[in-house]
Order: structure tokens, then C-alpha cells, then sequence
């Protein structure tokens, strides 16, 4: 891993900004507490939390990293694409966030409409209450029919109503793969594809959404994603060296109902893999 001790990153998380359930403070002291020395904020499709982070870490002695996670349609699919290391106030990457966020208000709208219809009433003031203002995702939809007894679990929300193919899930026209990378690139920063493993594409599929995306000027992949297993780890790794992109690791930490994944304690990544931060000013 070059020269020096590896340190603890986690480029993937979640705060209030977006569905996380701790505030970007709460994040960053849950981060330091936990050993991460390095921590992008990476809210969907919202910057909104990473001034107070920022501020925090300033305050805790730990590398902040600017971040996002860009809600894009590829081939039918809905992808989560990363960005890292970005000018926050880029005014054409703002735009296109703010487009992303009206598009998910008429989605909320239909899925509301849509859970009406199934008979779960006020679901929009109901999901509203959890996302207090802020971004409107399924997240927050999931934690409303958890807490009126609609459901079990919030996997149960998911696997009957919200995941995809689901009555209530609401197909959306989100960015394009070049747009989102577009909108990273010249920024400053460089794009990720988030967690390539859950998109449960066919090898031939996922080998051009990386062919695709390293055309589009796309430079890295999420390698090591929270709760992933190992043999997903390896497999992506000989995709970062084949494709010579850039390798990144994080938790997709969301809050502490989440119990299956953790803030920071990340395995490294493997062996040949050249880790994104190379590419950023100042990380060994
Ligand atoms: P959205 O961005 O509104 O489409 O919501 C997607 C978010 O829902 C993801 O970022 C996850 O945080 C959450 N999510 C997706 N699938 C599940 C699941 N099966 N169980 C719990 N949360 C999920
Ligand atoms: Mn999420
Ligand atoms: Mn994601
Ligand atoms: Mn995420």
C-alpha cells in the first residue's frame, strides 16, 4: 500500500441530509469515535450536510471529503453513482442536484398515491414527518409503514411495496451515467460507482456499465461496500485492475437501526488495487 501506515477511510455515508438518521455532526463524532480518520459525506442527492460536517471534523482533527450520491437510470436500472473530492458550490453539479431532488418530490407524490391505494393512508405526511423537510426517499417511506405497524421490518417494506418491481415502487426517469460523471468531472472531483455488487447485473452487463463509465471520464470503483462478502470484495478488485480504475471503500453507513453495517471498520482494500485517494492532494 505504498509507503506509510494505512489509515482508516470511509468515502460512503449517509446524515439527515439525505435518509441517514444521525445529523452531520452526530455522523462525523460516530465516525471519530469509531476510528475513521478520513470520511467522505456522500447524502443522495444533497450537499446540504457538508458545511456542518465539515465544520465538525475541523473540530475533531478528521479529513473531510466532500461527497454525494447522484441517483442515475442506466438501462433500466437505477445506479447510485459516488462523487468524491468535488467543489461543493459547482454551479452546473448543483443544478442537476436540484432537478434530481424535484423529480424525487413527483415520485414521493405517486408512491404516496400509490400506498393510498393499498390502503395505507397519509403516507406522504407520514414519510414527510421522518424526512423533516428534507430529501423524500423510500427510506423514508420504509420508516413510516415500520412505525404505524404496516410492516415487520423495513426489509418488509421493501421486499412488498417498495422495492422495485413492487405496487408502490414508482419507475423514474433519474440522470444519465454520462451526466452524473459529467457533472463530478468538472466539479474537480471523481465518480464512483457505488456498491457495483447490488445492482445484481449479469457479468456481461456490469462489464459494460464499466466500460461505459470509464468512457464517460468515470474513475473509480466502490470495491469494498458495508456488508459485503468476500468473494463480491475480490471480484471487483480484478475489475479496478483490469479496467486500471481507482478503488474506494465505504460503509454506506445510514444510522443505528441499520445493525448490519458499521461505521468505519473496514477491511484495507486488497492487494493491487490503487486506492482513489491517490488521486487526491496531500493523501499518502
Ligand atoms: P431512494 O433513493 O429513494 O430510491 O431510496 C433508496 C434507499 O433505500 C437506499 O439508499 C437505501 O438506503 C434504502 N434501501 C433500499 N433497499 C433497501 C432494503 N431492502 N432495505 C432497507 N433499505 C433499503
Ligand atoms: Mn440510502
Ligand atoms: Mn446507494
Ligand atoms: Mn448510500
Amino acid at each position: 500500500m505504498g509507503t506509510g501506515r494505512y489509515k482508516q477511510y470511509d468515502l460512503h455515508c449517509h446524515s439527515t441530509a439525505s435518509d441517514g438518521e444521525l445529523s452531520p455532526t452526530a455522523l462525523v463524532e460516530y465516525a471519530v469515535k469509531n476510528g475513521v480518520e478520513v470520511l467522505a459525506l456522500t447524502d443522495h442527492d444533497v450537499t446540504d450536510g457538508l458545511v456542518e460536517a465539515a465544520a465538525a471534523a475541523r473540530r475533531h482533527e478528521l479529513d473531510f471529503v466532500t461527497g454525494v450520491e447522484i441517483s442515475v437510470s442506466w438501462d433500466k436500472h437505477l445506479l447510485h453513482i459516488v462523487g468524491l473530492d468535488f467543489d461543493v458550490n459547482d454551479a452546473a453539479l448543483q443544478q442537476g442536484l436540484a432537478e434530481l431532488r424535484q423529480q424525487r418530490g413527483a415520485r414521493a407524490a405517486e408512491m404516496a398515491r400509490r400506498l393510498d391505494k393499498l390502503g395505507f393512508d397519509g403516507s406522504l405526511d407520514g414519510a414527510g414527518r421522518f424526512a423533516n423537510g428534507r430529501i423524500l426517499s423510500r427510506t423514508h417511506f420504509a420508516r413510516h409503514l415500520h412505525a404505524s405497524g404496516h410492516v415487520r421490518t423495513m426489509q418488509e417494506a421493501f421486499d412488498r411495496y417498495l422495492g422495485a418491481g413492487k405496487p408502490a415502487y414508482v419507475k423514474s426517469e433519474w440522470t444519465s451515467l454520462g451526466e452524473a460523471v459529467e457533472w463530478i468531472s468538472a466539479a474537480g472531483g471523481q465518480a464512483v460507482i457505488a456498491h457495483p455488487g447490488r445492482y445484481k447485473l449479469s457479468a456481461t452487463k456490469l462489464r459494460r456499465l464499466i466500460e461505459e463509465f470509464k468512457a464517460a471520464g468515470g474513475r473509480g470503483l466502490e470495491v469494498i461496500s458495508g456488508s459485503q462478502d468476500s468473494n463480491m470484495t475480490r471480484n471487483l478488485a480484478d475489475y479496478v485492475r483490469r479496467y486500471e480504475l481507482y478503488a474506494s471503500l465505504g460503509s454506506d453507513y445510514h444510522g443505528p437501526s441499520q445493525t448490519w453495517r458499521h461505521m468505519g471498520r473496514l477491511p484495507p482494500l486488497p492487494e493491487g488495487c490503487e486506492p482513489i485517494w491517490r488521486l487526491w492532494q496531500g493523501q499518502p
